[in-house]
């Protein structure tokens, strides 16, 4: 068999040093898978020019933010800190702690603009499995994860795990308010239908359009079909701190620009005022018989991200 150098592979130790630094930066959902498989499916984007020359594998990191909220009208991925800052920061912090460990090797992060298809990689580094919702799922963190990658020089050896697939129960689409898991195919909404899409649309809505947003309930994104699906089902809340912290569930009318860092500020606030004018009265309270802002949260109530947003669902991404 020859010595791990002599076949290639990082050595033991070395794979022992990129596991403690897992567990130092407290990052506990993480897999390898190889970088050449993803190949032919990797996307253009400028950040491509950041890949290592010689890449052999990607380090696939979850960032699980589900937390228990007693009611809230945006979707989860938007009650605290903008993910897009948080997700950044964690994984520049653990490629530098890996590059201080490995300094032989390259380990060069991406989070929001990547080559790497994410969900595609995340089920190729064994960590879970993609649904019918197009969603990436993990056996303990459900589908509230963010991904983020690590590309590498190193020769690190792949996980091989496989997990249960998704259920096909058909929930996702049958509880899908704009039937657009319907009209998307198997995998995957039809983003000209997904109210996560609609939420984040400038301009004036139609009145198809607003009576769809009024369906669904939320004033930004939609969580519906990761609510119903079974596999969210007992899945633990994160523990990192990051998403743990400034929560701010329930927006105001008028309040889209009063807390710092929120995903929604990519677009303006016109955009999300509009919905908070179509979804509720001037004192919060939802207007007729749709779903209140900060409705108790029953699986229809409920909703997802998009547009950037995706983080996890492949199309958005991939
Ligand atoms: S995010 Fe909402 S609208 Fe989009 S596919 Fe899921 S349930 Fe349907
Ligand atoms: S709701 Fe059912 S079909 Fe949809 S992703 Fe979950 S398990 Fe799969």
């Amino acid at each position: 068999m020859g010595t791990a150098k002599e076949r290639g592979e990082t050595t033991v130790e070395e794979n022992n040093r990129i596991a403690q630094v897992m567990d130092e930066m407290g990052l506990n959902a993480w897999g390898i898978c190889g970088f050449e498989p993803l190949r032919p499916f990797l996307l253009p984007c400028r950040a491509a020019a950041r890949l290592p020359s010689c890449p052999q594998a990607v380090i696939c990191v979850l960032f699980p933010y589900h937390v228990p909220l007693a009611s809230r009208n945006l979707s989860r991925y938007a009650v605290g800190p903008d993910y897009h800052s948080v997700v950044r920061e964690l994984l520049a912090q653990a490629a530098q702690k890996l590059q201080n460990s490995c300094p032989t090797y390259q380990f060069v992060p991406f989070t929001d603009s990547s080559p790497i298809p994410e969900v595609r990689a995340a089920v190729a580094c064994g960590l879970g499995v993609q649904g019918d919702n197009g969603l990436f799922i993990h056996p303990q963190y459900g589908s509230w994860v963010f991904i983020g990658e690590l590309v590498t020089d190193a020769p690190l050896p792949v996980n091989e795990g496989k997990n249960a697939g998704c259920l096909h129960c058909g929930a996702c689409a049958r509880r899908c308010p704009a039937n657009a898991l319907q009209s998307g195919g198997r995998i995957g909404p039809d983003a000209g239908r997904c109210l996560s899409a609609l939420t984040q649309k400038k301009g004036e809505l139609t009145q198809e359009q607003a009576a769809l947003l009024q369906k669904g309930g939320s004033v930004w994104g939609c969580d519906i079909c990761q609510e119903v699906c079974p596999m969210n089902r007992g899945i633990s809340d994160t523990a990192l701190p990051q998403f743990r912290r400034e929560l701010h569930p329930v927006l105001l009318p008028g309040e889209s620009r009063s807390l710092p860092n929120r995903a929604y500020h990519w677009r303006p606030a016109a955009v999300i005022e509009r919905n908070l004018r179509i979804l509720c009265t001037d004192d919060g309270n939802a207007k007729g018989e749709n779903q209140p802002a900060g409705a108790a949260e029953t699986p229809a109530a409920e909703q997802i991200k998009e547009g950037d947003h995706a983080r996890n669902r492949a199309g958005s991404h991939e």
